[in-house]
């Protein structure tokens, strides 16, 4: 049994279960190593199994560690091994993965057992980062910190979005992989917090935002930052201090203890203070690991509190309707009582 494991076995005492089926893969690769696409997790107070289908039979015998593996049928769900079952009355179930047609065919091989929708047991744990993992996420950071100064030379006019966001892929590609589809956003694009690259062609006076990250060993990285061709006019320059003042400030707050929301809070009030709040209409951050969206939520609403171990982005952004936008963003590691930024690239305004 490895320490993850033992550390969900705790947790399930604690939420009064007797079991606990992981469904989400990347929970079971945190879990026991299986990163194939198949696969299937029990545990118990006492024991660990994994399950998978013919096709990773070879695979799991290097991959998985701290459990007992067994080759089911393809359709895990349909063929779900009762017997292994037996003295579990409560089994916790993830309510964010289980899909509804999945859960009837529990429901119906499992008459006696009480099913219990549990909130993300393991991506709760998955939040404190261990040393190993840190070390992967700031290799996947230079990694995208290299491709990004790559880019720069880049950027000229008449180079389309697309063009630059094959590149980006293309680079990362020699490393690890995109840790999602690249963000290349410009001119009026920028405005559009989640674009998608097209072919726009870069215009002198344009700013452009990349947001990008490398994944390396399962691990994920996230930066952003808005560059610009030649001068921007006055406006753009304002938003463009005016978001990287926001995000030094939420930056100065961050330690463990701290409650998520008062950092989302810390950006938008700088930014309100600049008359530029109700362009900035996001959460501040997320946690980052195995999955580049992960715990804490660092937005308005959230009810979490920082923790040592969290690895979180810090990102504020400005979005004037068909003119351009401006984000900025940093991933950092909470120490136990401050924060390292993972991020090393200049965030002074850069003008090709
Ligand atoms: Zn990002
Ligand atoms: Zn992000």
């Amino acid at each position: 049994m490895n320490r993850r494991i033992r550390t969900l076995q705790k947790m399930l005492a604690r939420e009064k279960l007797d079991g606990f089926l992981v469904t989400s893969l990347t929970n079971i690769r945190y879990l026991c190593g299986f990163t194939g696409s198949n696969g299937m997790m029990l545990v118990t107070r006492t024991k660990a199994m994994f399950y998978t289908d013919f096709r990773y039979q070879e695979q799991i015998k290097t991959e998985v560690k701290g459990c007992s593996a067994r080759v089911l049928e393809r359709d895990l769900y349909a063929s779900f091994p009762v017997e292994d079952l037996k003295n579990i009355r409560r089994l916790g179930v993830e309510k964010t993965h289980l899909t509804l047609a999945r859960f009837e065919l529990l429901r119906q091989q499992l008459k006696k057992t009480k099913f219990i929708p549990c909130r993300d047991l393991v991506l709760e744990l998955r939040r404190k980062k261990s040393p190993e993992e840190l070390q992967l996420i700031i290799k996947a950071q230079r990694m995208t910190e290299r491709v990004f100064r790559n880019i720069l030379s880049l950027i000229k006019p008449g180079v389309t979005e697309k063009d630059l966001a094959m590149e980006i892929e293309f680079q990362f590609r020699r490393a690890g992989e995109p840790a999602f589809p690249v963000i290349v956003a410009s001119g009026e694009n920028a405005a559009k917090p989640h674009a998608r690259p097209g072919g726009r062609r870069l215009r002198r006076g344009d700013c452009i935002t990349f947001d990008l990250g490398c994944r390396i060993d399962g691990y994920a990285s996230d930066m952003t930052r808005t560059v610009f061709l030649g001068s921007p006019d006055p406006q753009m320059r304002q938003v463009y201090e005016a978001v990287l003042t926001a995000q030094q400030e939420a930056l100065e707050i961050i330690k463990p203890g701290v409650p998520c929301k008062l950092v989302d809070l810390a950006a938008r009030d700088s930014l309100l203070r600049a008359g530029l709040a109700q362009f900035f209409g996001h959460g501040l951050g997320h946690g980052v690991g195995l999955d580049v969206h992960e715990q804490p939520s660092l937005a308005k609403n959230s009810t979490q509190t920082l923790e040592s171990g969290d690895v979180v982005t810090v990102e504020p952004g400005v979005y004037i309707p068909d003119k351009g936008g401006v984000r900025i963003e940093d991933m950092v590691f909470l120490t136990r009582n401050g924060c390292l930024n993972l991020t090393s690239v200049s965030k002074k305004m850069l003008i090709l």
